[in-house]
């Protein structure tokens, strides 16, 4: 049976890499992404020279309408989604809890907590066993800022994280028994652009000395792992996390 990947916020960073690496290991790709729609297609045609299929898909995934949407087209373009990956992931300027208002909250956990949410229960409409499907895998792109907080920069992001850390726990019993995997991965300190939209773009340079390895990770570090959790290798493997944070 073909391997069919959605990446959530998969045109760049981590996601990115993800999408890049699947398609090495022959998975069929959806790249799902906001608005940038150029870097999105880039990462198609990349995929596509390899010789896969992938697609790019603009959705939301705060919106439950546009994630119905997202997996509709998979659904009509590439066939039966057998593996998802929960990346998309948003935080904002570093400030103290006692600045931040109700909509940055709302922005915050719409994206990070309710799009992986929606997300996956599309997933397991398809996947479940109890529903007709053959099984599948889902990863949570987690953080590290769940267990060390962010405090002085955004501790809503970092809730919102240990949010995705308790559902991953219980979403990955409460399904075990359907043939679907559910883990997640824990970054640290990763080159991407997520830190300019906290205003310090060099944030990883910033903090580089102070991590045990000394140094920042690459996406494609990240993506490692998180094939790893999808794939036949991690079969025995559910609820768990990879920290990928140079021992941070
Ligand atoms: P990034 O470089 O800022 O890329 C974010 C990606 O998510 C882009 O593809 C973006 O699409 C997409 N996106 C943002 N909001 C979305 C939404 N509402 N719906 C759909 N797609 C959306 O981020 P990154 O650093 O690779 O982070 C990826 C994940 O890793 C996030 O969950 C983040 O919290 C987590 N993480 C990152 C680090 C790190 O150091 N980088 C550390 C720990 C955890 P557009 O291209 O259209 O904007």
């Amino acid at each position: 049976m073909e391997k069919v990947l959605i990446v959530t916020g998969g045109s760049r960073g981590i996601g990115a890499a993800t999408a890049l690496l699947a398609a090495e290991q022959g998975y069929a790709v959806c790249v799902n992404y906001l608005h940038n729609q150029a870097a999105a297609e880039n990462i198609v045609h990349r995929i596509k020279a390899m010789g896969t299929d992938a697609i790019a898909v603009a959705a939301d995934v705060a919106s439950e309408t546009a994630v119905n949407h997202l997996f509709e087209v998979v659904d009509n373009q590439l066939g039966q989604v057998t593996t998802l990956v929960n990346n998309a992931g948003i935080l904002e300027q570093q400030m103290r809890v006692e600045q931040m208002d109700a909509d940055r909250l709302n922005r915050i956990f719409a994206a990070n907590v309710f799009g992986s949410f929606f997300c996956s229960r599309e997933a397991i409409k398809r996947m479940s066993t109890k529903q007709g499907g053959t099984g599948g895998a889902i990863v949570n792109v987690s953080s590290v800022a769940s267990r060390l907080g962010a405090p002085g920069e955004y501790v809503d992001y970092a809730a919102s994280k240990g949010a995705i850390d308790a559902m991953t726990i219980g979403l990955s019993k409460e399904i075990a028994d359907e043939g679907i995997r559910v883990n997640a991965v824990r970054p640290g300190f990763i080159y991407t652009d997520i830190h300019t939209s906290g205003g310090e773009p060099n944030r990883v340079e910033r903090f580089k000395d102070l991590l045990p390895m000394k140094r920042g990770g690459q996406a494609r570090e990240v993506a490692h792992a998180i094939l790893w959790l999808l794939s036949d290798q991690a079969s025995y493997t559910t609820g768990t996390f990879i920290d990928v944070a140079g021992g941070k």
